[in-house]
């Protein structure tokens, strides 16, 4: 079922990001599972809805889209289009149909609830690269056999001197002299509920408690460098307009941590000759009154090429074919074409062909 996530957040459609903030926060208090009468159902629902509505980039994907994001409908069973938002790793490789990363747990409260309750809990986690999102254009035939695409993308890549570490190769490491190499950072924070005590990894270090002892002099000890990156990215077949695409950690670089995902967002061209619906594909084709009539085999245009449609003796205009097979595969098999035959009425006719057909005075 698509879900509302204006609704769970129980805030209207154009809520500024600051109401809609401050709904999440409402919800997330209500809900909280630490909290006697919370539900964690609620919460993560809430969570979800947040992960989306907060972000302007998705909120824009999501109002885009809408419920249709969601719709499980066709192709692989609920996992195209935008899987409704959660990460589900596709069969045996780096890529998944979910539009957007999963919240990592609750990874992303930590920091909302961080500055909720004063800096209470735990630090950030490892840094992680920002997510790059790009298009690619599909032809259908393409995208209801698969291809592999050619993608250019210009991003932080780890740096091929320092390897990502930041540190001048051979140059050994040393203590890292803002956290004495504990990795860990502690500050001091006074709240209303007296002193806090809040760690975070160290920023220096990223948390390992050694740095360098000379930084890389190609990235100055960024450990990453602006590339042009060319990569073969695999489209399944079957895929719809608007899927999205996650290749895991092929998004920006960032030294220490883990690098974040190219997302591919999908655009399947329109072909004039088909029409998808789902698993199966429609097309038309016109016939004449006597082939109607008396029957006939024409030729149609098929995904797999030209084929065969044996057209019965008496076919009325509008009736409808199905071609097994001959649709987009699926986890499900492939699916059917079905072909609607229109029957055309003579416009202009020879004097005999008048003749004949006032003779044969067909009447109904
Ligand atoms: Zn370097
Ligand atoms: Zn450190």
């Amino acid at each position: 079922m698509p879900k509302d996530y204006y609704k769970i957040l129980n805030v209207n459609k154009n809520a500024s990001a600051d109401d809609i903030k401050k709904a999440f926060r409402t919800q997330a208090h209500k809900y909280h599972p630490d909290k006697a009468g919370g539900d964690e159902a609620k919460f993560k629902e809430a969570n979800e809805a947040y992960q989306v509505l907060g972000d302007p980039e998705k909120r824009a994907k999501y109002d885009q889209f809408g419920s249709a994001a969601f719709d499980g409908s066709s192709g692989f069973g609920g996992s195209q289009g935008f899987g409704g938002f959660s990460s589900r790793g596709g069969p045996g490789s780096a890529w998944d149909f979910s539009g957007f990363q999963q919240a990592g747990g609750f990874e992303d409260l930590g920091d909302l609830f961080g500055d909720m309750f004063g800096g209470r809990g735990g630090g950030r986690g490892q840094p992680r690269g920002s997510d790059i999102q790009v298009d690619a254009d599909l032809s259908f035939s393409e995208s209801v056999f698969g291809v592999n695409k050619d993608i250019e993308v210009t991003k932080n890549a780890a740096c091929e001197r320092c390897a990502g570490t930041g540190g001048e190769p051979g140059s050994g490491m040393k203590t890292c002299d803002t956290c004495k190499g504990s990795g860990v950072q502690v500050t001091m924070q006074r709240t209303i509920l007296g002193t806090m005590q809040s760690k975070r990894s160290c920023e220096v270090c990223q948390g390992t408690g050694e740095i360098p002892n000379k930084i890389c002099s190609t990235c100055h000890g960024e450990g990453v460098e602006r590339k042009r990156e060319r990569l073969s990215v695999g489209i399944p077949a079957g895929v719809d307009d608007g899927a999205v695409l996650r290749v895991r950690e092929k998004g920006e670089a960032v030294r220490g941590g883990r690098t974040g995902d190219l997302f591919v967002r999908l655009h399947v061209k329109h072909d004039p000759r088909f029409e998808r619906d789902g698993i199966h594909i429609h097309s038309q084709s016109t016939i004449g009154f006597t082939q109607a009539a008396l029957g006939d085999t024409i030729e149609i245009e098929t995904v797999d090429g030209k084929g065969d449609l044996k057209i019965p003796a008496g076919t009325q205009s509008g009736s409808q074919f199905r071609l097994r097979g001959k649709g987009v595969p699926s986890n499900r098999g492939r699916g059917d074409q079905i072909v609607t035959v229109e029957v055309k009425t003579p416009e202009r006719l020879s004097r005999e062909q008048k003749k004949l057909l006032e003779e044969l005075n067909l009447k109904t």
